[in-house]
């Protein structure tokens, strides 16, 4: 069967996030990431996937197909993104993460607003609780309650000195995970011998796209607007992450570059990166 490059990004936040641009609301982000070529597009809000029906509407009125998502934040301050197929799965999530959410005084002024929005914009919540505080759940225990839901468990930026499992704990240890992210080419002891996937961590409009990866899958694997399109890619990535068929943006940028490509580390990043 022919297959196809396709280009996904599952890693960004919009204005519900309290460390994301206000301007990023869900039919921003999708407009932005159509405009870039992405044809799979991820929302992971910390702790919470309110805004996961806006994402929806947005990416069916962009053609996208849309992953639903959270970036758990574990007591250890481990950053964890749950991938979902579809809106539904991804809101139960969130609302086992919240019974676990503490109730931290929050101050907009501070923190930035956190902003629960439609399809068009409109506001319909404001939460007066911190979205991104830690879980009083370990990592262990996020790990394996989101697996448990049907999540694609991927640890975040596992390369990153903030919020990762080599800032936190120091080395990444057995679990669930479909692969690891990371923000360049990872040092093998971070992988922990799984698949690498990179994600762009957006919060504001201009990083949608900075970091897409591409993922090679049957020509007629991908329908847009097709119900179950995010739950069928996210069985596909699945498959993806174990045959090798996942190329992060630096190795992206390395084939565009020539024949380095696989040496990935060192080479520019996608062109067009911010
Ligand atoms: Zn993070
Ligand atoms: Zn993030």
């Amino acid at each position: 069967m022919a297959h196809r490059g396709v280009l996904a990004d599952l890693h960004n936040h919009s204005c519900l996030s309290p460390c994301a641009s206000l301007e990023m609301s869900p039919s921003l982000l999708a407009r932005r990431a159509r405009e870039r070529g992405i044809e799979v597009l991820g929302l992971t809000d910390h702790n919470s996937a309110l805004n996961c029906p806006a994402f929806a509407e947005a990416c069916r009125r962009e053609g996208l197909v849309p992953v639903f998502g959270v970036e758990a934040c574990s007591l250890e301050e481990v950053h964890v993104l749950c991938l979902f197929g579809t809106a539904a799965a991804a809101l139960s999530f969130g609302d086992r993460l919240l019974r676990s959410l503490p109730r931290l005084p929050y101050d907009p002024e501070k923190l930035g607003d956190e902003v629960v929005v439609d399809a068009d914009e409109g506001v319909l919540e404001l939460p007066d609780y911190y979205l991104g505080a830690a879980l009083e759940l370990g990592f262990d225990e996020l790990c394996l309650a989101a697996s448990a839901a049907g999540a694609l468990v991927v640890p975040a930026h596992v390369d990153r000195p903030m919020f990762s499992v080599s800032s936190q704990l120091g080395f990444l240890p057995p679990g669930p995970y479909a692969a690891v992210e990371a923000m360049r080419d990872p040092e093998p002891s971070l992988r922990g011998g799984f698949a690498v996937v990179s994600g762009s961590d957006a919060h504001v409009p201009e990083h949608v796209g900075r970091r897409a990866f591409e993922v090679d899958l049957d020509a007629g694997a991908l329908v847009a607007g097709r119900s179950g399109a995010g739950e069928d890619f996210l069985a596909a990535l699945g498959a993806a992450f174990a045959s090798g068929a996942v190329l992060p943006s630096w190795a992206r940028a390395g084939a565009v570059a020539g024949p380095a490509a696989g040496s990935g580390r060192g080479t520019p990043r996608t062109p067009g990166a911010a």
